[in-house]
């Protein structure tokens, strides 16, 4: 055992940052309890999309998009069967005051970076060969795809342009169409692997149901107040990681740390397109955040089943829905409309009208969509943002005091980055042999089948009342 002290870590939250982080310092050979006052993991908001480049925010930096692609290679690697292998089709409308043009420069760079990530290590060779990384098409090459068969599985990047160019409405967009190897990432497989993985564990002990109510600080230690029914009991730990998403400013209120954060609720809906017989890339039509054009976003899952997201007010973005932390508090208040939506249920009439904006917003680009119907409540939830800038997309964690870490994701590709800072942290208090430092390999992920991923994740759509093709992939 390579474990230096057998320190005993709380992890508060289950969702994808506290059940990786509990899964990855118990392989560690770590005492770890994850707390967690939901009845399984990983089921905060939505996860779809493994955006390894960062291409569908043209508002962040290079440097942002090169992380995101280092971090979604490595995310990839670590939970390779949660990903939705198909690449994604990027658009700009007609009336879009930007051009594809102004994606080259940082496409070509992305492309590079990957390049040298494959030469320092083959093994993240994960997107494909890196001149393919991505590729244009002119109105030409599409008129000439619109010609050729539909294949059953796509094999190659024009096969996978094929539907996208017999459906799509020419006359909306600008050319070149742009097809990138983002690929899509699947919240029920992502729940289903690590709680498998977990139930592994007899390092980690999993608390459902139990919700951290209080936290005191003690010598070099922590005493942490959890209610579980009616009962609340203190217990000790060394090390607590606060991995509490958009109520991660409640456990800083508690001990009176103080953090900038925003916190927005958004929500992607679900519908049918029974007249669909084919396997869709991901298709993003840019659009200006917020404006009755903000980007729309086409995710397709097996059997004719697709979420939207749409970037207006009246469809993924609420007015109201983005908040921030003040002076007295490090937890943004969000309206009371939305934390009932979160905790409790939304209304069937919200759901009705939302999603057939979402289907009308997408059907301007994809005329034959507009058949598609509302299928089930939306997914949806509330993410935290640190700092000031709520268009960040790459964060992972920081630290109040040696032995409290925050785990501040905004996606969900930057966890490996937020377990490397926290062992960090952990082998300078001497808990963590310097070693293990950087691990990616964990037998317990190793030994998961893909039957056994698949049958879990899918007992998970029916529990939360999702239907079971949003369990399911159609390239393996
Ligand atoms: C509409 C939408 C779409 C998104 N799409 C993507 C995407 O495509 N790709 C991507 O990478 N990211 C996406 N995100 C962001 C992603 O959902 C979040 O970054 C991610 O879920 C954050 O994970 P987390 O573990 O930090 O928080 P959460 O998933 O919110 O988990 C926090 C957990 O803590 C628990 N908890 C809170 N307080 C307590 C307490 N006191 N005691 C015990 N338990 C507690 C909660 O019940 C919850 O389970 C999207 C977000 C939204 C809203």
């Amino acid at each position: 055992m390579n474990t230096i002290n057998k320190a005993k870590i709380a992890v508060v939250g289950a969702g994808i940052a506290g059940s990786t982080i509990a899964l990855y310092l118990s392989e560690l050979g770590l005492n770890v309890t994850l707390f967690e006052q939901g009845t399984s993991l990983v089921n905060g908001p939505p996860i779809c999309h493994l955006h390894a480049g960062g291409n569908l925010y043209r508002e962040i930096s290079d440097e942002a998009c090169v992380t995101l692609l280092k971090e979604s290679i490595d995310l990839l690697r670590f939970y390779p069967n949660s990903v939705d292998y198909r690449p994604t089709v990027v658009a700009v409308p007609i009336e879009d005051s930007g051009s594809p043009k102004d994606l080259f420069a940082r496409l070509n760079r992305l492309q590079n970076e990957y390049k040298v990530l494959i030469q320092k290590d083959p093994q993240n060779r994960v997107l494909g060969k890196s001149s393919e990384y991505f590729k244009l098409y002119d109105r030409k090459m599409l008129e000439t795809l619109q010609k050729e068969v539909t294949p059953k599985k796509p094999q190659n990047l024009d096969e996978w342009m094929i539907p996208v160019s017999k459906n799509i409405d020419l006359q909306r967009v600008q050319f070149p169409l742009i097809i990138v190897q983002e690929y899509g990432l699947n919240i029920f497989r992502l729940a289903s692997t690590v709680s498998l993985a977990l139930e592994e564990k007899e390092k980690c002990k999993v608390l459902l149901e139990h919700k951290v109510v209080d936290i005191k600080k003690g010598d070099k230690s922590w005493f942490v107040g959890v209610k579980n029914q009616k009962l609340t009991e203190y217990k000790k730990f060394d090390f607590i990681i606060n991995a509490a998403g958009f109520r991660s400013g409640k456990l800083d209120d508690m001990l009176g740390y103080q953090r900038e954060r925003f916190v927005e609720f958004k929500a992607a809906y679900i519908s049918k397109w029974e007249e669909c017989d084919t396997i869709w890339p991901e298709v993003i039509f840019y659009g200006q955040r917020g404006t009755p054009q903000g980007m729309a976003q086409f995710t397709p899952y097996p059997n004719g089943y697709f979420q939207l997201h749409g970037m207006t007010k009246d469809i993924t973005l609420f007015e109201d829905g983005l908040v921030k932390s003040s002076k007295t508090s490090a937890q943004p208040e969000l309206k009371t409309k939305f934390i009932q939506k979160i905790d409790k249920a939304w209304k069937p009439s919200d759901i009705k009208n939302r999603s057939q904006l979402a289907i009308g917003h997408l059907a301007q680009y994809i005329p034959a969509f507009k058949s598609a119907t509302v299928i089930s409540k939306p997914l949806y939830g509330a993410q935290q943002i640190p700092g000031g800038d709520d268009t960040k997309r790459t964060a992972d964690v920081s630290f109040e005091d040696e032995r409290y870490a925050r785990c501040e994701i905004v996606k969900a590709s930057s966890v490996l980055t937020m377990a490397d800072s926290i062992t960090k942290q952990l082998i300078h208090l001497g808990y963590v042999d310097k070693n293990l430092y950087g691990k990616r390999e964990f037998e317990s992920l190793k030994k998961i089948n893909e039957q056994s991923i698949s049958k879990y994740a899918q007992s998970l759509c029916i529990t939360r009342n999702y239907p079971v093709s949003l369990a399911k992939r159609n390239i393996v």
